[in-house]
């Protein structure tokens, strides 16, 4: 299996790539624009034709690349059905299955930091978005993030996953790169606070700043990350400039 880890550092985010064997299909999870070249570039030194890109969900801290990806390679664009998003070419249901050339990985409904997030889930890893962050979790103050559907989502989904799947959240800001739902067990603060109605009060004492690229994000990302003045060029041929 082919599994890369890409972390941009102004926001502190992660996106993934994987693909079963070098040749074949692959995905990427929570691209960003700014790293388009990145992809584009390994995509092709491991001969990897790419076929599905998703967000785990609408981020408000970053530019998503889906839009740039489809028009680049004809991706398929996925989110949670739940999405604001309406150029997104798929909207996953719960307990859904992406394939990608034989390797499978489940879309798991985990609402919270946003109404459409999703985490997914393969044989011995799970990507975590912003529900589940090393030895933290993801905020719940802005846009529709709901702490105790957050709390309903760690607790009756995420932590019954086995002690040993591996953990890839979707931010660090502290350098790690890796966890493991056992080690979130142990030693995640925000997972020992005893009860739903502690974590709601936890997370509405946070008392944290907007992200900085908010207000530019979350409009661009409604548009799936492509620039205001090509959205109805979408799929249109040589209109615009890459
Ligand atoms: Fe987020």
């Amino acid at each position: 299996m082919i599994f890369q880890q890409y972390f941009e550092p102004v926001t502190c985010s992660f996106s993934y790539l994987i693909a079963r064997r070098r040749g074949g299909e692959a995905l990427l999870v929570d691209p960003l624009r700014d790293q388009m070249d990145l992809y584009l570039d390994r995509l092709a030194r491991l001969d990897l034709r790419l076929v599905k890109a998703v967000d785990t969900h609408l981020h408000a801290d970053h530019v998503t690349a889906l839009g740039g990806l489809r028009r680049r390679t004809g991706c398929t664009t996925m989110m949670g059905a739940p999405t604001r998003c309406e150029l997104v070419d798929l909207r996953l249901q719960d307990e859904e299955v992406i394939d990608v050339d034989g390797l499978k990985l489940r879309a798991l409904h985990t609402p919270g930091h946003t109404a459409d997030s999703f985490c997914f889930v393969a044989a011995d890893f799970v990507l975590t978005g912003d529900t589940l962050l090393i030895h933290g979790t993801g905020r719940t103050d802005f846009e529709d993030g709901d702490a105790g559907a957050q709390y309903d989502s760690l607790h009756g989904k995420l932590l019954h996953l086995p002690e040993e799947t591996l953990v890839y959240p979707g931010h660090d800001y502290k350098g790690r790169k890796i966890s493991s739902i056992a080690e979130e067990r142990a030693l995640n603060p925000r997972l020992n606070v005893g009860s739903r109605e502690a974590y709601i009060e936890l997370m509405a004492g946070l008392d944290l700043p907007p992200p900085r690229q908010m207000a530019v994000a979350v409009p661009a990302n409604l548009m799936l990350g492509l620039p205001a003045r090509r959205r109805g060029a979408v799929g249109g041929a040589g209109r615009a400039r890459a």
